[in-house]
């Protein structure tokens, strides 16, 4: 496939070619200040869903502390599917947004088992990353961030999930226009970064945004990526 269809969209050739060029910078520079690498994730996949759904609009502190509590309180996810929604409730309460989650987890693993006859989803390993989405996006109230990040985290795929972070630094520093929307963003970003460098481009970039480029009053004097960042070229 033609990078992806360049991004599904098509972005004109030059274009395309000057932001390759830049990502492959980005990544470069944030992987020379930041030196992070993937932290490995030995969930498997359903666990993985259900770490991204409480993960959602809360904390990291928070959402690690509701996952602990939960898998505490049940041990395994067919006790959670089975127990009454007030208790996962509960659970869950100190990760923040404690009824919608426990809603939204229960729902996804009875659709599971609904689909599946359990509560697995290892199969998803041996799908190809498209169809994989696609299963992953057909589930209750996973969309295409949380279907990406459970696919990168927990079976090691290719690929560059856009949350809130990734979204405002590529869109400042110039790899996605400014209405670009996330999950048109996925798919741009992931045309221009080759697949093995994506989760590391993941992973810096959300570093880059919580750390560096915050949403309001963003350090463009430290940020490493300054020297190809339109926003701050643009505003100096
Ligand atoms: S230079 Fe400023 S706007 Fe650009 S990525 Fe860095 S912090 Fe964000």
């Amino acid at each position: 496939m033609v990078e992806q269809k360049r991004g599904e969209e098509g972005i004109k050739d030059a274009e395309f070619v000057a932001r390759k060029k830049k990502a492959l910078e980005v990544d470069r520079r944030l992987a020379a200040a930041f030196g992070i690498t993937l932290p490995a994730d030995d969930r498997d996949i359903v666990h993985e869903l259900i770490h991204a759904v409480l993960s959602q609009n809360t904390h990291r502190r928070n959402y690690n502390l509701a996952y602990g509590r939960l898998m505490e309180e049940f041990g395994t996810v067919q006790a959670i599917a089975e127990a009454p929604l007030s208790r996962i409730e509960k659970a869950i309460r100190p990760g923040g947004l404690s009824k919608q989650k426990s809603t939204a987890i229960k729902e996804i693993l009875g659709v599971i088992r609904e689909t599946r006859g359990d509560y697995s989803l290892e199969f998803v390993r041996d799908m190809s990353v498209p169809d994989a989405r696609r299963f992953m996006e057909s589930l209750p109230g996973v969309g295409p961030k949380t279907a990406s990040v459970v696919l990168m985290f927990a079976d090691g795929r290719k690929v560059l999930p856009v949350d809130t972070h990734v979204l405002r630094t590529s869109k400042r520093i110039g790899l996605v226009d400014e209405n670009t929307s996330a999950e048109q963003a996925q798919s741009e970003l992931e045309a221009l970064v080759p697949p093995a460098k994506r989760p590391g481009m993941h992973v810096n970039l959300v570093h880059l945004g919580r750390e560096v480029c915050h949403a309001r009053n963003p350090a463009h004097e430290v940020c490493p990526v300054n020297a190809v960042c339109d926003y701050y070229q643009g505003t100096r």
